[in-house]
């Protein structure tokens, strides 16, 4: 096939988006009714086989949180702490959201609380939304919103974006460090990773620092998770994994979602989206040697960051498949980056 043509057949469940985040922040955006100013609608997700993934409630720092900033030296700092009332007021909007997309979808977005409701997407004609927090700061230290959140349909939990919070230390933004920057988890942080073991929620440990990661990959029983990282060792990112982080996650049988941020891919660090799809396959073939194939998914980032022309949004998954076939990786390959090797570790997680 020429490039450009799409390889059918081929659905895919991804690791991140943050469609719930742009429509907190921006009230024209909709996410059912679909735009072109964006990377993900729920149109465009259907005709690209875009089966499913994570949605992320996300509480975006506010002017005077990022005055706050905490700083660890050498010009890297985060946002200031989000209070409770702000971040559970935000997260109850998003979460609401979430649901009133579904209800307006005539059944075309369904949340998926079980892996069987994960599945039931990848047969077409409906996306499946797993409900996720990148930053646990709608939690209390007593985590009785946890529990609240897990009945409303809650699976998937990051306890830090890039910021500080009642449970850890999400890594600064910054380039050619290590991620070791800050503490490790607070006590509430560990009592929250126990709290998702038993309540069969996936623990996220991408935008935590190194050694809250530590922290998690001692005390965790399930999968280690990194929704939405790449190789430290290709592009030198605070967000990235390195080896020895891989190597836990490895371990634990647990699974890198690869980030399309350039940000993320290049080895220059660079934000430009004159990326050739070479640099996805560069991580997805460095992680694929350090800790297995079937050990990797797919973590778009969706509306989150700037990602290569060449994908450019949801409708460029396709091409991002039939790359992969002209890379020489068979359909069995393929179909695991781009949901078997997900559906295993929620598999897993969650039963
Ligand atoms: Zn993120």
């Amino acid at each position: 096939m020429g490039s450009g043509e799409q390889l059918p057949g081929i659905p895919v469940f991804d690791g991140h988006n943050d469609v719930l985040g742009r429509a907190f922040e921006n009230s024209t955006y909709d996410f059912v009714e679909g735009t072109d100013t964006y990377h993900l609608d729920l149109t465009s997700a259907l005709e690209a086989g875009f089966a499913g993934g994570l949605f992320a409630i996300f509480v975006p720092p506010r002017e005077v949180e990022t005055k706050r900033a905490r700083s660890f030296g050498d010009g890297l700092t985060t946002p200031g702490t989000v209070p409770l009332p702000r971040a559970q007021q935000a997260a109850a909007t998003m979460f609401s959201q979430l649901r009133r997309y579904i209800e307006r979808s005539q059944g075309k977005l369904h949340m998926a609380r079980t892996a069987e409701e994960a599945r039931r997407a990848l047969a077409g004609g409906s996306v499946a939304a797993v409900c996720h927090m990148e930053g646990a700061e709608a939690i209390d230290g007593e985590l009785h919103a946890l529990d609240l959140y897990y009945e409303a349909g809650l699976r998937s939990l990051g306890i830090t974006w890039s910021r500080s919070n009642r449970f850890g230390c999400g890594v600064p933004f910054g380039f050619n460090r290590t991620p070791d920057i800050g503490p490790g988890l607070t006590r509430a942080g560990k009592d929250l990773v126990r709290r998702c073991n038993e309540l069969g929620i996936m623990v996220d440990v991408s935008h935590l620092n190194a050694k809250g990661f530590r922290d998690v990959a001692r005390i965790s029983r399930a999968p280690i998770v990194a929704s939405h990282s790449n190789a430290w060792k290709i592009s030198p990112s605070t967000r990235n994994l390195t080896d020895d982080q891989l190597d836990a996650i490895r371990d634990s049988d647990g699974l890198v979602g690869v980030n399309f941020g350039v940000q993320y891919l290049r080895p220059d660090g660079q934000a430009t989206t004159d990326t050739p799809l070479e640099r996805f396959r560069d991580h997805v073939e460095y992680i694929a040697e350090r800790i297995g194939l079937h050990r990797i998914g797919l973590g778009s980032d969706f509306d989150g960051v700037e990602i290569p022309q060449e994908i450019g949004s949801v409708r460029g998954l396709p091409r991002l498949m039939h790359a992969f076939a002209d890379w020489g990786y068979s359909d069995e390959e393929i179909r695991g980056i781009a949901y078997n090797n997900w559906m295993r570790v929620l598999t897993e997680t969650w039963e």
